[in-house]
């Protein structure tokens, strides 16, 4: 079967001509395969060029990044509201109080919000959310790294770095030895959380997607492809 590379992601495909279509047409299935569509009448080439075309779409989909499904609304910050922290949605309560800058506690599975008053509504929100974002990303920092560091003996792997960081379409990154987390990947449940985690670690010891490299996940995460498809379905979800 024939396979697109995005990076380190190898993907198989399979094309069928086709009466049914005047144009080439892409979508994956749940088993991370791609269909290519294709009028009889296209060439090789020509199905080869959409895919190049549509290679961050293709990644983005893979990764969980976009779904059919409308995301989130944005958050407004308003009592009431719920955020999500490792896989749960907590109530948010918020209170104006005498302070210079917004500053959120988490607490007993309430998050608590003291803020400033704001004459505008969007500078409300922006400094809030702005604030909010700062909290995950520490506790991603401190949460990730500790997780990290429970599965390194396990897998007998020496990673020269962690780095946990925004990462716009991956949610871990393995780069020559040093490994990126995405920080919303606190937002996630644990066990989502430690597949992303022993697959980076991994890649030190295989750097391709190889049946080697998932023999290597699956001693230490059996059940890694359904966490796989959880991530994949609901990763568009994990936002604030
Ligand atoms: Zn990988």
């Amino acid at each position: 079967m024939k396979e697109v590379h995005i990076g380190q992601v190898h993907i198989p495909y399979s094309v069928e001509w086709t009466d049914r279509t005047e144009t080439i047409g892409i979508s994956l299935d749940p088993s991370m395969e791609l269909k290519v569509n294709a009028p009889r009448d296209a060439t090789t080439e020509e199905v080869e060029e959409v895919i190049e075309k549509k290679k961050k779409w293709i990644l983005d989909k893979v990764n969980g990044f976009k779904e059919e499904e409308t995301p989130p609304r944005d958050k407004e910050f308003l009592s009431g509201e719920k955020l999500l922290f490792k896989g749960r949605r907590y109530l948010l309560k918020t209170e104006q109080r005498n302070v210079k800058s917004p500053e959120l506690r988490f607490k007993k599975g309430v998050f608590k919000l003291e803020h400033p008053s704001y004459r505008k509504e969007q500078q409300r929100r922006e400094e809030i959310r702005e604030n909010v974002l700062h909290w995950y990303k520490e506790k991603a920092g401190n949460h990730l790294t500790e997780r990290v560091n429970r599965y390194i003996p396990e897998l007998g792997v020496e990673p020269q770095s962690i780095h946990i960081r925004d990462l716009p379409r991956n949610w871990g990154k393995y780069e020559n030895g040093d490994i990126h987390f995405n920080w919303r990947l606190v937002l996630a449940p644990q066990r989502i959380q430690d597949y992303v985690i022993v697959h980076e670690l991994a890649h030190l010891e295989h750097q391709d997607h190889s049946q080697f490299f998932w023999n290597t996940v699956g001693s230490i995460i059996p059940d890694y492809e359904d966490r796989r498809e959880w991530l994949r379905i609901n990763g568009n979800k994990l936002n604030i």
